[in-house]
Formats: structure tokens, sequence, C-alpha cells
């Protein structure tokens, strides 16, 4: 199917297709490695993986390279503050987000790019803009990028800035939002500060040259599609814009993708608000990692989503209808018969569900097509009426959408003890909600020695004791369900 997505840059849907024929290039800006990431970041970075995921659904090879802003001023300051060499400070956030990619189920991108591993290319880069007089530098020693020697500027954000004053400069990461001036491609360091000693002087790089240099470093000058946060569409995405084909005279990314912001509680998420969260703070209040993935990916990525503990419950509980029908489904025995009925609303689903994610990634109908093809099963279920080749049918589609959705598998547990132990090595343990604890405080091998002890009582009809350890793994969150194949568990 083709995929038609809308382009910041038009401002209109457009189909997707790789410029090479071969795969389709995607830079999407990854974090600033100085603090653990929040759910804010995470629904951006779920976005980029929908995409990627449906592109290869739909047969589309994908080239994703993301990059690790692991220099610049907040690390500087929170490094200096730790008394810690950078590199040291950043790879136990780098090493953090990467680990809670893997708790969302993101899968990888191809290419990860740091940018102090890439210093000389943004050097070149530079170079290249002096040598048309785009770059000039300062009596500090910092090189700034000339905007007035790039008539587009402004037109990714459709901002006018017909006024631009020569000259007129900005220094630091933390931009003015609105004005547009020189910035900085490369800045002199500070007394003390660490920095780079290279051809165009000691230094470090600004935040905007790296994405620029890294993206056409793997992706080449020009490239498929260019992805990240609304915040980012200026000033740091026309900044890239402004430098890169200022420096190559070709269009720099064909294609733009911007997920729009998170909300929490209908506010802007802020720690002095009081409703900031990171992944790991929803996962120590005893969260599943599966329903904060299916919640932040629910609503479609350009329109707002309102992060609510009512909404990431829902989630929960939709998550669970999801993964119970899956299993019910492989344990009925097939009807003889065809049933017509179904099998015509499980295309409809099928369609349904391909169409929704090929039109802009709308996930909400895309999820809503498999949903009320869970409620026909779930009656033909009752009814007994699905035959072999209704149920292939249902999990071909179960099965197309967890390659977008990826909620089915359950490992909720095991990332919920993995927060747990993180928890303890840091001295968080009081954050830590008390059933989370309780919960995680049996292994697996205990509960299964539990359920035999249980097993055992039963079967000389002690009925005391087997309920006496039934409600003993109930408090700690392990839920018993006894069925004829035997007692199946599963952690609350
Ligand atoms: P940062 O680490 O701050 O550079 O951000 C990493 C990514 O998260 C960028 O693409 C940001 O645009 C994005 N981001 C930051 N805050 C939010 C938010 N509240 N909602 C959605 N995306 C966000
Ligand atoms: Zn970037």
């Amino acid at each position: 199917m083709t995929i038609r997505l809308f382009n910041t840059l038009t401002s209109n849907i457009e189909e997707l297709r790789p410029l090479d024929g071969e795969a389709l290039r995607v830079y999407a800006c990854g974090p600033t490695v100085y603090d653990y990431g929040h759910i804010g970041n995470f629904r951006t970075f779920l976005h980029v993986d929908i995409l990627r995921r449906v592109l290869e659904l739909n047969g589309v090879k994908v080239k994703h390279v993301m990059n690790i802003t692991d220099v610049d001023d907040k690390i500087i300051r929170n490094a200096t503050a730790a008394g810690l060499p950078i590199g040291e400070y950043t790879h136990r956030y780098e090493r953090a987000f990467f680990e809670d990619l893997d708790t969302l189920s993101v899968e990888r991108p191809e290419i990860i790019a740091r940018a102090t591993e890439h210093i000389s290319d943004m050097v070149l880069l530079i170079q290249r803009l002096a040598a048309q007089n785009l770059a000039y530098k300062a009596e500090d020693g910092s090189w700034y990028f000339r905007i007035a020697g790039f008539p587009e500027y402004g037109k990714l954000s459709k901002k006018d800035f017909s006024g631009i004053t020569d000259g007129a400069r900005v220094d630091v990461d933390e931009y003015d939002k609105d004005s547009a001036r020189d910035f900085a491609l490369w800045k002199a360091p500070k007394p003390g500060e660490y920095f780079w000693e290279t051809e165009i002087g000691a230094g470090r790089p600004g935040w905007h040259i790296e994405c620029s240099a890294m993206a056409m470093r793997y992706l080449g000058e020009s490239f498929d599609l260019h992805a990240g946060g609304e915040d980012l569409m200026f000033p740091h995405h026309e900044n890239e814009i402004a430098q890169s084909e200022s420096a190559t005279h070709k269009v720099f990314a064909r294609h733009w993708f911007h997920v729009r912001f998170l909300l929490v509680e209908g506010r802007k998420m802020s720690k002095s608000e009081g409703n900031f969260y990171t992944l790991r703070d929803l996962l120590l209040k005893g969260h599943k990692a599966s329903a904060i993935r299916f919640l932040l990916t629910s609503v479609p990525y350009r329109q707002q989503l309102n992060f609510t503990f009512e909404g990431l419950a829902a989630e929960t509980g939709a998550v669970e209808r999801l993964r119970t029908f899956h299993q019910r489904l492989q344990s009925i025995t097939p009807a003889a018969q065809q049933n017509e009925q179904l099998a015509a609303e499980i295309h409809r689903a099928s369609q349904g569900f391909h169409a929704a994610l090929a039109n802009d990634l709308n996930t909400a109908e895309a999820r809503a097509a498999v949903f009320e093809l869970v409620r026909q099963a779930n009656a033909a279920m009752d009814a007994g009426t699905i035959s072999l080749e209704n149920r292939t049918e249902i999990q071909k589609l179960l099965s197309d959408f967890d390659k977008v959705f990826a909620v089915l598998e359950d490992r909720d547990a095991e990332w919920a003890r993995f927060a747990l132990e993180w928890a303890e090595r840091e001295g968080r343990l009081d954050q830590v909600a008390p059933e989370v604890k309780a919960q995680l405080s049996l292994s697996d091998g205990q509960i299964e020695a539990l359920i035999a002890e249980r097993n055992q009582a039963r079967r000389v009809r002690n009925f005391a004791r087997a309920d006496q350890i039934r409600n003993e793994l109930l408090e700690k969150g392990i839920i018993l369900e006894d069925s004829k194949e035997g007692v199946r568990w599963k952690r609350k």
C-alpha cells in the first residue's frame, strides 16, 4: 500500500517513496543525554518507531539514523557540577535511554551517531560554509552562520524573516523562539571548558551543525525524511536546512515529520508543575510498559495527546483485552463450517487497519478497526462459530497489528523487575509503589513452586491450604486461573 504522510515543508499530505528506489533514508533527532527520558520524549520516539514499522510492514526498507547529542551547554554544566568528564556523565544516560527504548519495544535505528565522534565532519561543513562567506568567525573564536545569506530562511516554520539584521547573533543552545539571529556553528571554549583543537580553532560544535553533518555523512546530501518533535521545527530544523542547503545547493530533506507535543493532565509537562514523568517514574508506580506504549501511540502523531492516569488505566485494560483474545483464539476448537459473515468482517477490519495507517499514520483508526473485530470475533467464539480459516485470517491481522503496535507479547513483569532493580541500585526505593515491591518479591520459580504445592494440597483435598496459597499469591499480585489444561498464572 502507498504510504501518505503530512510534510511540514509543503503543508501537504504526500506519498512517501525512497528517492533512490531502495531504502527510505530517515534522520531522526535523538536525545540530549543529560537526564532520563520523559514520556514526552518517548511520544516522539514512539511515533518515529510507528512510522518505520508501517514502512516495513508495507515492504519499504528503511535506513534510519538517530543522533545522540552528547555535548552541549547543559551537559557541560551538569558534568562539571558532578565532577565527571562529559563522556562518563553522558554514558549512563545514553545507556538508560536505550534501555528505555527496549522497554517500550522501540526498534533500534540502523545507525546511531554520537556528536562527539563526528567533530571532523562538522569542521569540514563549517569550512565549506566559510568558503562561501556563509560562516564567519567572531572575535572570541566562535563561528556563526550568516542567515542573511540564505534567503529561504523560515521556509519550514513559515516564519517571515524578511527583516533579518545581518550580524545579530545568538550563542547559546537555549534559543529565543521568535527572532532570527545568526547562530553558533562552533563555540570557542570558556575557561575550564572541554574543547577540541581543530583547523577552525579550539572549541566545540553548536547543536544544529551536528545534525546536518551526521545526516549527510550517513544519508547523503539529499535524503528522504527528517523527523523530530514539533519544538524542533524552529530554530533547530530551520537552521539545519539553512546550513545544509547553503553548503550543498541541494534539497536537504524532502519530507519533514513533526510529532505534536504531549500534554500531561491538560498542561505542559514541567518539573515545577509536578506533572513531569520519566518512563521510569511510571514503571515504579506500577504501570505496565505495554500500556504506556499503547497510550503514547494511541492518538495520531499530528494531534495533541493528553496523558492522564485514567487514560493509562484504560490502555492497560485494552492491552489485556487483546492478549486474552489472542490466547482464547488459539485455544478454541474450530467450527467445521466457515463463518461467512465473520469472514466479511475480518476483511473489512483488515482493510480498515492498513488503510488507516497508510493515511498519515492514523493509529487511532487502525486500532479501532481491530478492536471492532475483537468484539465481533468474541461473540462468534461465544457462539462456537469460528472456523479454522476464520481463525487463520484473524491471526494474520493480529500479527500485522502487532508488527506495528507491539503489545501482544507480555514482557511487562520483566520490565517492571528491571526498573525495580535500577531503583534499588540508585537508592530510589522510596519512589517505588508498595504493591510493586510486593509483586516483585516472588520470582517465577517461587511462584511455580507455590502452585505445585497448591495442586498437591488440592489432590489431597486440603482446600484450606490451597485457598491460602491462592490468596497469598494474589496479595503479591499473582493471579491464578484454573482451566482444563491446568493452572495458569499471571502478574496483575
Ligand atoms: P531532547 O532530548 O530534549 O532533545 O528531546 C528529544 C526529542 O523529544 C525531540 O524530538 C523533542 O522534540 C521531543 N520532545 C520533547 N518534549 C516533548 C513533548 N512534551 N512531547 C513530545 N515530544 C517531545
Ligand atoms: Zn537534530
